[in-house]
């Protein structure tokens, strides 16, 4: 039956393995000085950065691959109506015990991205999508599901890693074995994704790129900086669907 082979094919989009990663840790999703201390460190930067290029007060704005909602609560805190999904189940219940803790006012759901693509098409005026690409094993699909989601002029964006030798020994060898800032096997160097891949989805998908910027770390100052000409690493990509 078509439904049936569509339902499955929308949900494989998955790897067991990368969603169990962070299930493990899912009960420091909120310690600033656990393994997710990067992500608090990077949030304001992020946050700002988006609601610079898409103001987000007011906006239907959706999260894929909230996690424990670290993005997706500092949107609500800036008055966005935001729901937040993922597939890791004690992720999103760590999410919403916070919410209580905060007072933040943040929706969860357990569901693919390509799922509801199907459910709600157009629904969101935002729809971010960060430090997740790089842990799919069909990084286009989701580009694609993200993009369907979004209302004609409204605005997506993404973060990841490129894929490059400087990537590979500031994102894997620098984060994880030196200055083990995150835990090692985080990151896999053939899942990075360059620039122009993930533009060249985008555009495939109907979104068209409008601002791109680097993340780069600074280990003596340990600040986190967005750096407009840099995307060797860590970057994030702002679309406006047409
Ligand atoms: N976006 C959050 C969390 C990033 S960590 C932030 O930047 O703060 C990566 C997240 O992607 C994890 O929460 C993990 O559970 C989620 N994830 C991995 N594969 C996924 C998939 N196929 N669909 C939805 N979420 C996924």
């Amino acid at each position: 039956m078509p439904m049936a082979t569509e339902s499955a094919a929308r949900s494989t989009n998955v790897d067991p393995a990368e969603l169990e990663k962070f299930q493990a840790l899912a009960a420091r999703w909120w310690d600033p000085g656990s393994e997710f201390r990067p992500l608090h460190e990077i949030n304001p930067l992020r946050l700002h950065w988006i609601d610079g290029l898409a103001p987000m007060a007011g906006k239907r704005v959706l999260d894929v691959g909230c996690g424990g909602g670290i993005l997706a609560e500092a949107m609500a805190g800036l008055g966005a109506d935001v729901t937040g999904i993922d597939l890791a189940e004690k992720s999103l219940k760590v999410a919403e015990l916070h919410c209580l803790e905060s007072g933040a006012d943040v929706r969860y759901e357990r569901i693919a991205a390509e799922e509801l693509a199907a459910r709600e098409p157009a629904a969101f005026d935002i729809v971010t999508c960060m430090e997740m690409l790089e842990h799919v094993p069909d990084p286009a699909s989701s580009i694609d599901a993200c993009a369907r989601l979004v209302r004609p002029g409204g605005h997506v964006f993404f973060s990841t890693i490129n894929r490059n030798p400087k990537s590979y020994l500031f994102a894997i060898i620098g984060a994880e074995y030196v200055l083990k800032l995150l835990p090692r096997g985080t990151h896999a160097f053939d899942k990075f994704i360059r620039p122009s891949e993930l533009v060249s989805h985008a555009r495939h998908s109907g979104l068209e790129p409008v601002r791109m910027t680097g993340m780069t770390y600074n280990p003596v100052s340990r600040q986190y900086r967005l750096v407009e000409d840099d995307l060797s690493v860590n970057y994030l990509v702002a679309f406006r669907k047409s």
